[in-house]
């Protein structure tokens, strides 16, 4: 799917409509100090086991895409409902 990189779009910050550049949203690592994340780390450290069985043979083809819209006037980030599955997506210059 190709996207637009500068789209028109209501800016809930100007509250107005300006003009927005696209971007993909990547993945951040994970944060440590979660309780289930300290759990995983005392469990995963030393020998031992893996503590979840990795899940096998139900990869879904697609993955999801996470959409983030910059205003160019006050230059704050903002997005439109949640990320949406894509086969393939691609940032077009217009
Ligand atoms: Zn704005």
């Amino acid at each position: 799917m190709k996207i637009p990189k500068k789209q028109m779009r209501y800016c809930p910050y100007c509250k107005k409509h300006t003009l927005h550049t696209v971007e993909i949203a990547k993945k951040k690592p994970r944060r440590k100090t979660t309780k289930s994340q300290r759990s995983f780390e005392r469990k995963y450290k030393g020998y031992g086991s893996f503590p979840k069985p990795n899940p096998k043979g139900r990869e879904k083809p697609t993955r999801k895409v996470d959409l983030r819209y910059k205003c160019t006037v006050c230059g704050k980030y903002h997005t439109v409902g949640e990320g949406f599955r894509i086969k393939k997506v691609e940032l077009v210059k217009v």
